[in-house]
């Protein structure tokens, strides 16, 4: 069984994230989307939150399934013994972070975990989930951008009343 995993923030999760999910999802016999419980950052969703929400959007793909962890992800891949992880890149900017993620990943797993990198379809290139955050907390339109659900739970923690 050729097993893989997407780690990631996914707060929340956006039709950039849903067409790697879907891409990767054909490469593997079981993807794993693991929502990363990062203490640095302040999501909007919680870690439960996120994960009900990426079941919710997946649930026609059934080889996904959704997960979360803590911690380093070289842990979490060796406890479900899992050989590669699986990121977006969507353009210059995130290929200097996700570079130096990868080799750190790599040399720290013992070579065991390598990073599968899938570019970004142009029509999200442009798509954040901090974007589509500070779009939606103004009340502005994020139809393009998330499914209709999670449009409608990102106005409600923003109590934007006319989008609700
Ligand atoms: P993180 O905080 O770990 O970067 P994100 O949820 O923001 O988590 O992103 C998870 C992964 O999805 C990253 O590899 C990121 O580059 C990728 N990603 C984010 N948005 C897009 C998009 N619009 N298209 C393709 N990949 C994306």
């Amino acid at each position: 069984m050729k097993r893989a995993v997407y780690p990631g923030s996914f707060d929340p999760v956006t039709f950039g994230h849903l067409d790697v999910i879907r891409r990767a999802s054909e490469m593997f016999d079981v993807l794993i989307v693991s929502v990363l419980n990062n203490k640095v950052k302040t999501p909007l969703f919680s870690v439960e939150e996120r994960v009900k929400i990426l079941q919710e959007a997946t649930k026609d793909i059934p080889n996904v399934q959704v997960d979360s962890f803590t911690g380093l992800l070289i842990n979490y891949a060796a406890e479900h013994d899992i050989h590669v992880a699986v990121r977006g890149l969507r353009a210059i900017t995130d290929f200097e972070y996700e570079l130096q993620i990868a080799q750190t990943n790599r040399k720290l797993s013992g070579e065991k975990l390598d990073t599968m990198f899938l570019t970004t379809s142009l029509e999200y290139a442009y798509l954040s989930s901090s974007s589509v955050k500070e779009i939606a907390s103004f009340g502005g339109d994020v139809s393009q951008c998330v499914p209709e659900f999670v449009a409608k739970l990102i106005y409600e923690k923003y109590h934007i009343q006319d989008r609700i």
